[in-house]
């Protein structure tokens, strides 16, 4: 069975190929199924809701399963915040929205700046079954940019694992997978779709 990504984020799609193709499920972009899906407001407060109106939209416009995540970055220090929003968090690009959290950092001590990276996976089938998972990553924001890899807060965010020695942008595709919100919640979905293809 085919799947189609709910996505315009095209690292962010990379990302899901790269991680699903081994677990033998195959992902497809609406434009290589022959499909047009249109843009899903993301109204909701929660990653969750978020995950499921763009897999819920797009599994109904293409009549194929869909899967879509929603992510973000949450900073201690700013309760929570950029979360749900991260993406539209300065009303800028990636750049601007790395500067404006530097910006709302400024001053704040290493022992403040601790962060995680969330991403919850869902995915919605014609028949209505929903499945969703989430994964986070937790790290701390430095004091400038530092790498080229990944997107978006990847060259601000140390992850734990890599002891503040490498930003998310340091990493490999591969090792950014192994231990990312992505990676994690992702792989928890396939599990998930594994079990329910001997329902379907
Ligand atoms: P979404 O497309 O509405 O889910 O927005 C996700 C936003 O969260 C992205 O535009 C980035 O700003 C941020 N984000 C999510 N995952 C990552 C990641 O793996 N690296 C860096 N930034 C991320």
């Amino acid at each position: 069975m085919d799947y189609i990504i709910a996505t315009h984020n095209l690292k962010k799609r990379d990302e899901m190929q790269r991680i699903l193709a081994p677990l033998g499920i195959r992902v497809l972009l609406a434009e290589e199924a022959g499909v047009e899906l249109t843009d899903a407001e993301e109204t909701g407060t929660t990653f969750e809701e978020n995950a499921f109106i763009k897999a819920e939209s797009g599994c109904r416009d293409s009549g194929m399963p869909c899967i879509a995540d929603d992510s973000g970055i949450a900073v201690d220090y700013l309760g929570g915040a950029p979360g749900v929003y991260s993406a539209r968090y300065s009303g800028g690009d990636d750049d601007a929205n790395n500067k404006k959290l530097l910006r709302e950092l400024d001053g704040v001590e290493d022992a403040e700046r601790g962060a995680a990276y969330v991403s919850v996976a869902c995915c919605v089938y014609p028949d209505g079954t929903k499945l969703i998972a989430r994964g986070e990553c937790r790290g701390f924001i430095g004091y400038e940019e530092i790498g080229t890899g990944g997107f978006g807060y990847d060259p601000l965010f140390f992850p734990v694992e890599y002891g503040g020695e490498k930003t998310m942008a340091q990493l490999t595709a591969e090792e950014k997978d192994a231990i990312s919100h992505r990676g994690k919640s992702v792989r928890l979905l396939a599990k998930q779709i594994e079990e329910a293809k001997n329902d379907k």
